[in-house]
């Protein structure tokens, strides 16, 4: 009996259940005349802000965006090298190659996917000048100990979070931080599929110090400290008035959103735990989990057959990444490599990650274990 089709991702429901907030932003935006700039973006990031307990956030286009933006302000040289995990979405990449640096990939941790701290350590040179921490698939990376390899040479420290907003990392003194708000600057994208998803592209970009903030709200502006006084090189990256309206009528239910997450996940953990094949996602003792994705390990080869045989069931899954980055053909040639990336090479191969939201049904999750289960049977 196969009830509702199963999504990757299903924001038609989500936006349904909460269709009077959201057409009463949208309407009050329509009619105020104020598409660019107006008061719903000063307060979206108020509110985040408040939620993240961090003094700034600043809103921007899209998360590639901020990552450019918040390189753009760390007074770097061409040819300065930036660390980057091996494992990751293209934008660090990208950003960091537009702007003359020199990614360089170190390797990731084999249970949490994200950058490991000795990796780093062996990645470092005299030219190191930032390190772009990816908090992938929901989860931390283990900020101290790359926040000490930074500290002693003062290198910068980014965090790419547009995976895990909500997720918090804990120090080893017990304090608990928000991911995002560590580093010096720590970046957002709200793709309609992030954990906080507009109805189109947004980013934001998050930082401490007064006046760096300033410093990255007016390269949002083409650099302008007044209208038509270019202080900086800057850029044209503005969140659109409507998608700040929309965001902050959904901010009011992130932790409902993290929690339904959160359920879900732990559905998938307990019907899984004794099917024998793969590997469930591993938590770090440092972070909570906001479970951007679940995603699980096959190893022996065997991922791309699972795929298939869940996708003869209507199952979606999917691949994230199925290159490290330095194999991407577009940014092999200006990347440094430390290591052999062997954990990433093997992520690749092993990964995938099975369908998550915050409109999963019991059902639907029963038939995806279920279907899964019998796989390895
Ligand atoms: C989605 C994502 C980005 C880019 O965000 P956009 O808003 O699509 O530009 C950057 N880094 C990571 C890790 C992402 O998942």
């Amino acid at each position: 009996m196969p009830d509702e089709k199963i999504r990757m991702v299903d924001l038609t429901s989500q936006h349904r259940r909460l269709r009077g907030e959201m057409d009463a932003a949208l309407q009050t935006v329509v009619d105020s005349g104020r598409y660019i700039n107006g008061e719903e973006v000063d307060l979206f990031a108020a509110h985040l802000a408040a939620y993240l307990d961090t003094p700034h956030v600043i809103p921007c286009a899209n998360g590639t965006d901020a990552l450019q933006i918040a390189l753009m302000r760390l007074n770097l040289r061409r040819g300065d090298e930036v660390i980057v995990p091996a494992f990751t979405y293209a934008s660090a990449v990208e950003a960091a190659i537009l702007l003359g640096l020199t990614p360089v990939a170190a390797d990731v941790d084999s249970r949490t996917f994200n950058l490991s701290p000795a990796a780093v350590g062996e990645a470092l040179s005299e030219r190191t000048r930032a390190i772009i921490a990816v908090h992938l698939f929901g989860q931390c990376c283990d900020m101290q100990p790359i926040l000490a390899l930074a500290a002693e040479r003062n290198i910068a420290v980014i965090e790419d979070n547009a995976q895990s907003l909500g997720a918090e990392y804990i120090f080893p003194t017990g304090q608990r931080q928000k991911a995002g708000t560590i580093g010096h600057i720590g970046t957002l994208s709200f793709f309609p599929t992030k954990i906080l998803g507009g109805c189109g592209d947004g980013g934001a970009l998050i930082a401490s110090d007064d006046a760096l903030a300033d410093a990255l709200r007016m390269t949002t502006i083409h650099g302008q400290s007044a209208k038509y006084h270019h202080q900086l090189i800057g850029c044209n990256s503005r969140l659109d008035t409507l998608q700040a309206a929309l965001l902050d009528v959904k901010l009011r239910h992130i932790d409902a959103f993290i929690s339904a997450r959160r359920e879900a996940a732990a559905f998938y953990d307990e019907a899984l735990k004794e099917t024998d094949g793969l590997l469930l996602p591993y938590r770090h003792l440092a972070s909570t989990h906001v479970y951007h994705q679940y995603t699980i390990q096959v190893p022996n080869g065997k991922r791309d057959a699972l795929q298939a045989w869940l996708r003869a069931a209507d199952i979606p899954s999917a691949v994230y990444y199925p290159l490290a980055i330095d194999q991407q053909p577009a940014f092999a040639p200006y990347i440094r490599t430390a290591g052999n990336l062997s954990v990433a090479r093997r992520l690749t191969q092993c990964a995938l990650s099975l369908p998550l939201h915050t409109e999963m049904t019991g059902s639907q999750l029963h038939r995806i274990t279920q279907r899964l289960a019998s796989f390895f049977r």
